[in-house]
């Protein structure tokens, strides 16, 4: 559908490198529902929602990843925190009964913004396998 074609073109188009636009969220030049923030992470609701609860969890610093892919041994700590961070906010927003973490990795998986980020899917019944 139209959707998953526009999904797929701005993943093959999506600049790979430098900062995105997840940097002027984090610096709160540009505005978003923030859903939880502590030194380390940021949580805000996607702009273009995929389920009733659909929430970003992003590392706050640029020293953090642009992909999943690219993590190396000292990332770990802020994988776990980012993934905890996904518990509080699926508990902030009344989802622990069914929620969906999802990370997309480079064009293939539709990834568009190359700032690492976790999606926090829920409220409503999820499918499986995923598209
Ligand atoms: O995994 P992917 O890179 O495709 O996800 C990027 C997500 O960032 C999209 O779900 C998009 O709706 C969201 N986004 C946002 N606010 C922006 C730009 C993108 O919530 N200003």
């Amino acid at each position: 559908n139209d959707e998953e074609a526009s999904a797929r073109a701005a993943a093959a188009s999506a600049d790979r490198g430098g900062s995105t636009i997840f940097d002027k969220i984090i610096a709160k030049e540009i505005p978003s529902t923030i859903v939880y923030e502590d030194e380390k992470v940021l949580a805000f609701k996607d702009i273009n929602p995929q389920a009733p609860v659909h929430v970003l969890v992003i590392p706050k610093y640029r020293d953090a990843l642009t992909q999943l892919s690219k993590a190396e041994p000292r990332h770990s700590e802020i994988l776990g925190n980012l993934l905890y961070a996904a518990k509080i906010v699926a508990e902030k927003e009344g989802i622990l009964d069914g929620f969906r973490v999802v990370i997309n990795d480079g064009p293939s998986a539709c990834q568009s913004v190359y700032h690492l980020h976790l999606h926090v899917l829920g409220g409503r019944q999820m499918a499986w396998p995923p598209g």
